[in-house]
């Protein structure tokens, strides 16, 4: 028996042209209507998501920090932090708090944290979990850390010092549209796949139980209406990689019964709570 439960950590307010950027706009052109758009969306959860199976508990994702907050924390040089992101986490909504209510704890009864990537909204919450093997794709790994993962909504500067992830790359046999898997679990129902374009080697986690399938796209899309439509996000590096991935997601989507849960979708918690399969 396998049991997902929505870990919402706080919210964060972004541009609606970072949410969907026009259709046939660059990489670049995305970023520009970014910071000249003065639309805010509402308040969307920050998501992480725990998973409890037969080898253990997961947890997808670790949401953001409330030290958001604290002056300094978010790097006063980069525009995005200062003028297109508003992130609002309170100390009991992190991650670890969420965990603990549920009567885990989260230093010692998480096995494993995977990541979908290092975005400071979805590893701000990795310092909970200093004894959990944390897993991460070694393309995004190496993006993140990078001159320019900092400039691109990452913070190395603040993950915690003892952090040495599992790197790893999709090897495993394919999963429908996806010609490269990587299997999580022994019983092989817990699997990553590559969903690159939003950042560099993007991973998504795909959860079976039975007859009912979770799919855990991190950021690849921000809805599932904006995954129906296929409409990329401001942040991609790759509009045509981004639109790809999301094909994917939805035909897999389609070929079983799938709940699909992205990390800042409004209605995503609501879909998983009443098992509302995904449409097209
Ligand atoms: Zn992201």
């Amino acid at each position: 028996m396998i049991k997902i439960t929505a870990l919402q950590t706080g919210t964060v307010s972004i541009k609606t042209k970072q949410q969907a950027g026009a259709d046939g706009r660059s990489a670049f052109g995305r970023k520009i209507d970014m910071l000249r758009d003065i639309v805010w969306s509402p308040p969307l959860p920050i998501l992480a998501y725990l998973i409890e199976h037969p080898e253990g508990n997961f947890v997808v994702d670790t949401g953001d920090t409330w030290r958001n907050s604290l002056r300094g924390y978010l790097p006063r040089w980069n525009p995005f932090y200062t003028t297109q992101v508003i992130v609002k986490v309170g100390p009991l909504e992190e991650v670890g708090e969420l965990i603990r209510a549920r009567g885990l704890d989260p230093a010692r009864d998480i096995g494993t944290v995977l990541m979908t990537h290092m975005h400071h909204d979805h590893a701000g919450g990795l310092y909970h979990f200093p004894h959990s093997r944390i897993v991460v794709s070694r393309e995004n790994w190496k993006a993140a850390k990078s001159l320019s993962g900092m400039v691109q909504g990452n913070l190395p500067q603040r993950w915690p010092i003892w952090l040495k992830p599992d790197l790893v790359e999709a090897n495993g046999a394919a999963i429908g549209p996806f010609a490269r898997s990587k299997q999580i679990t022994a019983d092989g129902r817990i699997l990553m796949v590559e969903t690159p374009g939003h950042c560099k080697g993007h991973m998504s986690v795909i959860v079976r139980g039975e007859g009912l399938t979770w799919f855990i796209t991190g950021d690849a899309t921000y809805s599932e209406d904006n995954l129906r439509a296929n409409l990329v996000d401001g942040v991609t590096y790759n509009p045509a990689l981004s639109r790809a991935s999301q094909a994917k997601i939805s035909e897999f989507a389609e070929s079983e019964p799938t709940i699909v849960l992205p990390s800042h979708d409004e209605k995503a918690a609501d879909r998983l709570q009443r098992d509302i399969i995904f449409r097209r």
